[in-house]
């Protein structure tokens, strides 16, 4: 086992100096907010400091005293991570990105943009859509930081036609433990130099490097979006007519499948109701295009798929205040759950056309156990979130399940 050393009065001083004595706090009421992530049991271990850097040379120096030191530092973003990857639960040296979070550049004529690693996913989105441009990647929680999305890989409901972070990220610049500042990649498609020692670091959740300056592909905003909200009798049902989709040469940027029981929570927690709620199962899709006509012919052979899959219905929503309606009470899911006593998370991921099989699986378990199990998640790309409910069990009858 690694022994560590304690942040001790001199290195505050010294972390201090590297810094300003304004980005570092020690006392417990302004860690609290550090000592945790978004995971449902909302587990805590407190930093015996926390640093905010404001460029990379102060990443730089920081890193290097701490390892000269050897004391445990902990990467955080914004701190909505659900796997307690920016908890720092060997104490030590809490490094939060959240000032650095400048737009550097957003160059339109190569499709790039250079950005700090802190800088909010949603602000970033709403920039590059004045200038009619789009970065594809999206992890439900916009308020993460890029660099979190970086450091995750983070996947999301546009998955299905764009995948995840790492196809979007041209270049990295990142810090070693020792301070060594590496540059990676850079604005171009084509590399074909050595090792892509970029892509370990896409996806390592802080455990190799700390990620400063990302290089962001991007594309040309899409211009208009239908949504279709779709009943069926049964999740497999459902489920099978998503692969009917895709085989038809159909990419949807979103597939979202979802049960009545979380769909009736959200919709209590929200205060929000969508049109049908007698079905068991709904797949809600977002397909994108370019012209008005061409898009809604699209909607309409997803539309006779579904019907030819036993869908109870099709509402298509073609306005964005009908669409924003949907698309928000499916992002606030987690919420609206999380509300209901989730007390643990499992994310999981199958290949798409077995999700109803695994459904099946995870109730009979829920069943055997006596504990509530609700999933919902992306039908497009087979990534299922599973929220096991304590519901009014007592902490004693959870202990025991
Ligand atoms: C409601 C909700 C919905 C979500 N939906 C999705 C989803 O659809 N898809 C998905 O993938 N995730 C999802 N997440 C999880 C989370 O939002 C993502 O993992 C996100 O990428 C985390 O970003 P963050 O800035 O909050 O990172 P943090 O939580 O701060 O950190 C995450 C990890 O990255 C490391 N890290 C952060 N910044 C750096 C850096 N600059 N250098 C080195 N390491 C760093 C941390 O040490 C930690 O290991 C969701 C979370 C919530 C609460």
């Amino acid at each position: 086992m690694m022994k560590y050393t304690k942040v001790t009065g001199e290195v505050v001083t010294e972390l201090e100096k590297i810094v300003g004595a304004k980005n570092v706090l020690t006392d417990m009421d302004s860690m609290d907010k550090y000592s945790h992530d978004e995971s449902a049991s909302k587990f805590k271990a407190f930093p015996e400091i926390v640093v905010k850097p404001q460029n990379t040379e102060q990443v730089s120096k920081t890193l290097s005293l701490a390892n000269e030191k050897r004391i445990p530092v902990t990467f955080r973003g914004q701190g909505t991570g659900l796997s307690c990857g920016a908890v720092p639960l060997l104490g030590g040296i809490l490094m939060s990105f959240e000032d650095m979070n400048k737009i550097l550049e957003i160059d339109e004529g190569n499709l790039v943009a250079v950005v700090e690693s802190g800088v909010v996913l949603l602000n970033l989105r709403e920039e590059l859509e004045r200038k009619g441009l789009f970065y594809p990647a999206d992890p439900g929680e916009k308020s993460s930081a890029i660099g979190g999305n970086v450091c995750t890989n983070a996947g999301g409901m546009n998955g299905v036609k764009y995948g995840n972070t790492r196809g979007y990220i041209l270049g990295l610049e990142a810090v070693l433990p020792s301070g060594k500042i590496l540059k990676l990649g850079g604005k171009t498609i084509k590399r074909s130099t050595g090792y892509e020692l970029m892509h370990l670091i896409i996806g390592s959740e802080g455990t190799l490097a700390a990620v400063t300056k990302i290089i962001l592909k991007l594309i040309k905003l899409p211009k208009l979006f239908i949504t279709l909200y779709v009943p069926f009798p049964n999740l497999h049902d459902a489920i099978k007519t998503v692969p009917e989709i895709i085989r038809r040469k159909i990419t949807p940027t979103a597939i979202e499948f979802l049960e009545r029981e979380p769909l009736l929570l959200a919709e209590e927690h929200l205060g929000k109701t969508m049109p049908h709620h007698e079905a068991e199962a709904y797949l809600i899709l977002r397909i994108n295009g370019e012209k008005e006509d061409e898009l809604l012919e699209v909607g309409e052979a997803v539309a006779e798929i579904c019907m030819e899959n036993n869908a109870s219905d099709v509402f298509i929503a073609d306005t964005k205040e009908a669409q924003d309606k949907i698309w928000d009470l499916r992002g606030r899911f987690y919420e609206a759950l999380v509300q209901n006593k989730t007390v643990k998370l499992v994310d999981t991921v199958v290949p798409p056309s077995t999700v109803a099989d695994y459904m099946k699986e995870v109730k009979r378990i829920s069943e055997k156990c006596g504990v509530r199990i609700m999933g919902f998640g992306h039908a497009g790309d087979g990534n299922v979130h599973l929220h096991l409910m304590k519901d009014k069990l007592s902490d004693e009858e959870w202990k025991k399940k």
